[in-house]
């Protein structure tokens, strides 16, 4: 077996500096997401980088450059891993995306409250804001006139970009629009805004929108320290008001790649009845060797989750997202070690996943993804 990746020094401020400004041309030229932080999450992270002594904890790892970012690849990856573009419909939008029969991704922005490092979607992304900000109104016309007489399509997803940073008036057009298309049943917004920005949900006209047009709300917590007393104040607010509450998060090295980490945000989330959907697998997109973890590990932390936490903890699905749709280990047709290469098969189709490979594996250290704690867990 290859030895693991090195990493000598932990790194500094100083160090951490000097990658923020390299990261600057190197996302312009690997057409990766600028860093963007907001105020809420950098005080987060200011604390987390006072008590560990370095930038290597897992708040900060998620929005800022890693050294790896700069100096690892994995081979085969690719710019659009689940193949987004080969899913819109409608010739001139890159809002609209139909993959599944029964249900459409909309993305009205491009626009989050914060850039995460690991985003799955920043080739796109990155094509949108290019072309500056999304025109709602004509991609809510195209997307009604797409979705008129499909009436198989039972949920409209909203995505992004985040929603949850549109104005209310931009959300509202886009609700009520489609709450008023008789077989849209279930509508969804996927966001991550309430870890980076919980202001925005300090309107009460946008709760009481969201709570009458019946949405659910999927929030992206990956860490449990993401989760403060003023983001557990908008939770309880917006389950008072009736609105379902849901989470799913990628499985990240160094953020959460560890059995105690998934335990703890699972519980937490649990005590504020926000249900846990799926897990998931990192996708080989460009420069994402500093988050992914190989699969046999990731299938270790599924078996240690089953064996050491109780059934509304370890229910949880682990996926990975293909061009084929999601696909999971019951799913595995063959497993190439020596290739690295693993084929899941689906509805009778097969797609190859390059998994990550082992030699770079350096697993993230539970007693810094969990620094806060008095007694961290062993590794
Ligand atoms: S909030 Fe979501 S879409 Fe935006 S950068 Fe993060 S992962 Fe990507």
């Amino acid at each position: 077996m290859s030895a693991p990746f090195p990493r000598p020094t932990r790194i500094s401020l100083a160090e951490q500096a000097a990658l923020n400004s390299r990261y600057e041309s190197f996302a312009r030229d690997g057409r990766l997401l600028p860093i963007k932080v907001t105020a809420f999450y950098r005080a987060k992270i200011d604390a987390e980088v006072a008590a560990l002594g370095h930038t290597e904890g897992p708040l900060h790892r998620g929005v800022y450059p890693s050294r790896e970012r700069f100096s690892v690849a994995a081979g085969h990856e690719v710019a659009d891993w689940v193949d987004d573009r080969a899913n819109m419909p409608v010739t001139g939008s890159q809002t609209i995306i139909h993959k599944y029969p029964d249900r459409v991704l909309f993305m009205p922005t491009s626009v989050c409250a914060a850039h995460c490092q690991y985003c799955f979607r920043q080739d796109v992304l990155t094509d949108q804001h290019g072309e500056g900000r999304t025109d709602v109104q004509r991609e809510l016309a195209a997307l009604t006139r797409y979705l008129d007489g499909k009436r198989g399509v039972s949920e409209v997803i909203l995505s992004g970009g985040d929603p949850m940073t549109l104005p209310l008036r931009d959300l509202s057009l886009i609700l009520r629009t489609l709450r008023e298309i008789p077989q849209i049943r279930s509508l969804r917004i996927h966001s991550r805004t309430l870890a980076f920005a919980p202001k925005v949900f300090a309107d009460p006209a946008k709760v009481a929108l969201l709570a009458e047009t019946g949405v659910r709300l999927v929030l992206h917590f990956i860490h449990p320290y993401e989760i403060c007393g003023e983001v557990e104040a908008v939770l309880r607010l917006l389950r008072r008001s009736g609105i379902r509450l849901y989470n799913h998060f990628p499985l990240l090295r160094g953020i959460n790649d560890h059995v105690s980490v998934i335990a703890a945000l699972i519980e937490k989330l649990d005590e504020l009845s926000v249900r846990t959907l799926s897990i998931y697998v990192p996708e080989p997109i460009r420069h994402s060797a500093p988050y992914r973890v190989p699969l046999k590990r990731i299938f270790a932390i599924q078996d240690s989750l089953t064996q050491s936490t109780p059934s509304w903890v370890n229910a949880i699905r682990f996926t990975l997202d293909s061009p084929l749709g999601k696909v999971r280990r019951e799913q595995i047709s063959k497993w190439d070690e020596a290739r690295g290469l693993v084929t899941f098969r689906r509805e009778g189709r097969e797609i190859v996943y390059p998994d990550f490979p082992a030699a770079l594996d350096v697993p993230g250290d539970p007693s810094i993804m969990l620094w806060k704690e008095a007694t961290p867990a062993a590794p």
